[in-house]
């Protein structure tokens, strides 16, 4: 995974796939890509500088210590001081180097940091042979180069640009000191040079090949991640086609099935009313015929979204049962509660203010609704509840639309919201 918050376009993609097809001996990362293939590559910085820091610290010191041990009595006095300065600097800057890398903030700023202290130890080794009078201790600082050399170029986590401009300005600043401090015969400096220039040759060939695997890596988790972030998407927008209409907005029949019965059995778990609204435009059809079908769609769109913003509740549902006909579930609602739902919903839908000159009714587009509440009970099915609100829909379309009726069913089980008494408002 990318581990970066960032995201790529289809042309990126595209793009992407084109340069790994014809990839050439170079993989020339896109300008666009390059802060996250940076930002990737350094991914796993922390654990990488907390597991190698012990090792590291271990290696200079010991490096330090036995060089020291195989120098004894051997250097003049000037040498001795010299070379506990020197061993001194490159343990401390190390050691400090680690700690301080330990840091978020550090790790954050890594190659700003990073890059001027590999550059100073690079520096210290080339010029440190100059000023040496042994010339096995020059020598010795000389392997100790080769050592760092080897460290900054391929363990250092450095890209190729970075790494080759430490090696050039390494060597190019101790140089510079050995010069402006009289640091000794010109020949040490020659022979170091020789190996110097071979050894970063290897090292930034070899890390040159890391990088192109890097980049290549990078590239195709890139494609991997796209992939799996279209798949999510797909899926989604799947699983919004099973349970949205797709007009509306709203739930569709299929959702609002699974949530009636959802309901209805915690409802009966919890002894709670559960409410259901029947919902029709009405004169709909002269609608249609009026203003044309495309109109109609807009306006069926429009009350879908009045009926959802009526609902203040996370678990009121409201679908599109059909046609211009729409259902409202209400869970832990009575019929008092329902019908001031379905009155809220009536008056947003007469605020949309949509014209309707064909409207026997009003002049602007209204809906009738049906309320139904009762306690979900053994002795009664699911689809009693929709019945229910389908028979006072049918009493406010006869008693002249654009109203709320609720109606009671005689035969239900003795249970029933309080003041629940069929009639229209
Ligand atoms: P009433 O007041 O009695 O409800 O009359 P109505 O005309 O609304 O009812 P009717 O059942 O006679 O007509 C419903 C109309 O709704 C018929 C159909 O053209 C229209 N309709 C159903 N589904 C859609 C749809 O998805 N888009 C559009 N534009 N119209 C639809
Ligand atoms: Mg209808
Ligand atoms: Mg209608």
């Amino acid at each position: 995974m990318l581990n970066v918050n960032w995201r790529v376009s289809e042309s990126q993609v595209e793009a992407i796939r084109g340069l790994l097809e014809k990839r050439a001996v170079w993989l020339v990362m896109p300008v666009a890509l390059r802060p996250a293939f940076l930002a990737w590559r350094l991914r796993d910085l922390g654990r990488y500088i907390r597991v190698a820091s012990a090792p590291l610290l271990l290696l200079v010191i010991g490096l330090a210590v036995v060089e020291s041990l195989q120098q004894a009595g051997k250097l003049s006095v000037h040498d001795e001081s010299l070379w506990r300065f020197g061993s001194g600097f490159i343990c401390l800057a190390v050691a400090l180097g680690l700690l301080a890398a330990q840091s978020p903030l550090v790790q954050k700023h890594y190659p700003r940091l990073a890059m001027p202290l590999a550059t100073l130890i690079l520096a210290k080794f080339v010029a440190m042979p100059t000023f040496l009078d042994s010339p096995s201790a020059a020598l010795a600082e000389s392997f100790f180069c080769m050592i760092a050399i080897t460290l900054v170029t391929l363990a250092m986590r450095l890209t190729l640009f970075q790494a080759t401009a430490v090696c050039v300005c390494g060597p190019l600043l101790g140089v510079t000191v050995a010069f402006f401090f009289d640091g000794g015969p010109l020949s040490r400096h020659t022979f170091f040079g020789y190996y110097f220039v071979a050894l970063a040759g290897v090292c930034l060939f070899v890390a040159w090949l890391m990088e192109e695997e890097e980049k290549e890596s990078f590239l195709q988790s890139v494609l991997i991640e796209h992939a799996a972030a279209e798949r999510e998407q797909m899926i989604a927008d799947l699983d919004r086609m099973a349970h949205r209409d797709s007009l509306s907005g709203l739930a569709n029949r299929r959702e609002l099935d699974r949530s009636l019965s959802v309901e209805w059995e915690r409802m009966q778990r919890e002894q709670k009313p559960l409410s259901a609204l029947y919902i029709d435009i009405d004169h709909f059809k002269k609608f249609n015929d009026h203003y044309g079908h495309a109109k109609g769609d807009h306006c069926l769109a429009a009350v879908g979204r009045a009926i959802g913003d009526a609902l203040l509740r996370p678990a009121d549902l409201a679908a599109r049962y059909g046609g211009e006909e729409f259902v409202v579930l209400l869970p832990d609602t009575d019929l008092n509660g329902a019908l001031d739902v379905a009155r809220r919903l009536l008056a947003g839908v007469a605020a949309l203010d949509i014209p309707h000159a064909a409207s026997a009714t009003a002049s602007f587009v209204t809906v009738s609704a049906g309320v139904a509440a009762l306690l979900p009970h053994p002795a009664l099915r699911q689809a009693d509840l929709l019945e229910l609100a389908d028979r006072a829909l049918y009493e406010a379309k006869q008693s002249g639309r654009h109203r709320v009726c609720s109606a009671v069913e005689p035969s239900m089980p003795p249970v029933r919201p309080r003041s629940a008494r069929a009639g229209c408002s």
